[in-house]
């Protein structure tokens, strides 16, 4: 049994329109759309997944396309922020002016730079210079290219979790997920903000709790992160995080099958949905590397209504 889990594999919000979320992700962004598939709770609506080339864990973003969702409140009991990790801040932000996309910043947390922006449906995505080095851990290759050559992301530097008080979400990611504490930080706006990583970095190492002053409770909407998913390298890791986070005292669900990999859920004590998924078997399991995310997947048990279901669904397209 590992000491800790290796990082974030996953981030799942909500969005409107899936054509905007598209066309921001893989044009604005870089990313490649790398599967294609419907909601498994609603069929009617796409469950859209973001990632490097081939989807590797700790760089996939996903998004519940709900095209008439009202939109969300940020606040306490969810994740507030996405944050990617890229080599060279200044050429992203060149690149984001081009485009005409507002962001805040450059800004320093925790010694390095830092912009922020929302996504078309709210969505907070920050880009963190780390200068092209790995964080911490082994080199990776293989990150999504941008249609125009611009650098490429290097997948999930963090996410920055929102709770109302710092120490039982805390308690879960020292005492359960292996996570350790760095520095902190204080905002002039009193915001608290305390950095986690797992030991030995790497993509999706790194964990940011921010409590706020205002105690507002955030609400579900577009532009709302759903839920985090750290990763387990094979389904016995997984089997072996659910004993111990039964063994914590919280409710962890059965493994669930999510087709592209193995999930188990938990809510932490600050009302946050925790995922752990299983790196296999990957977005390659029904489409090759190649050609992922441009045919529409619909896993076995829906297969037999995929007429109506592409009836309904509108088209969406990526960018190459
Ligand atoms: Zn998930």
């Amino acid at each position: 049994m590992p000491d800790s889990v290796p990082g974030l594999h996953h981030v799942t919000a909500l969005c409107g329109d899936p054509q905007e979320n598209a066309d921001f992700y893989t044009g604005c962004l870089g990313q490649r759309l790398v599967k294609k598939t419907v909601n498994f709770d609603a069929p009617d609506t796409y469950h859209l997944y973001y990632g490097d080339r081939t989807g590797s864990p700790g760089t996939i973003l996903t998004f519940f396309a709900f095209a008439d969702a009202g939109p969300g409140r940020a606040g306490a009991g969810a994740a507030s922020a996405v944050a990617y990790a890229v080599p060279d801040l200044d050429a992203w932000m060149g690149r984001l002016a081009e485009a005409a996309v507002d962001f805040d910043g450059p800004a320093d947390r925790f010694g390095q730079r830092a912009i922020a922006l929302d996504d078309p449906h709210g969505m907070r995505v920050e880009l963190i210079e780390t200068g092209g080095a790995p964080q911490g851990g082994t080199p990776h290759g293989g990150a999504a290219h941008n249609i125009d050559g611009a650098p490429a992301d290097e997948g999930f530097h963090s996410v920055t979790l929102c709770v109302a008080d710092m120490e039982p979400t805390a308690r879960v990611l020292r005492d359960v997920l292996g996570y350790a504490e760095g520095p902190e930080a204080r905002g002039e706006d009193e915001t608290h903000r305390m950095r986690f990583a797992v030991p030995g970095g790497g993509r999706g190492a790194a964990l940011d709790m921010l409590v706020t002053p205002e105690r507002s409770i955030e609400r579900q909407g577009t532009g709302s992160i759903h839920h985090i998913a750290f990763r387990a390298e094979t389904d016995a890791v997984q089997r072996e995080w659910q004993e111990r986070v039964r063994a914590a005292g919280l409710q962890v669900t059965p493994v669930i099958d999510r087709q592209y990999f193995n999930a188990i859920y938990f809510r932490e004590p600050g009302g946050i949905l925790f995922e752990i998924a299983t790196d296999p078997p990957g977005f390659a399991v029904d489409e090759p590397v190649e050609t992922l995310g441009q045919a529409l997947k619909l896993p076995p048990q829906y297969e037999a209504q995929r007429a109506t279901i592409e009836r309904i669904l509108p088209p969406v397209t990526a960018f190459a």
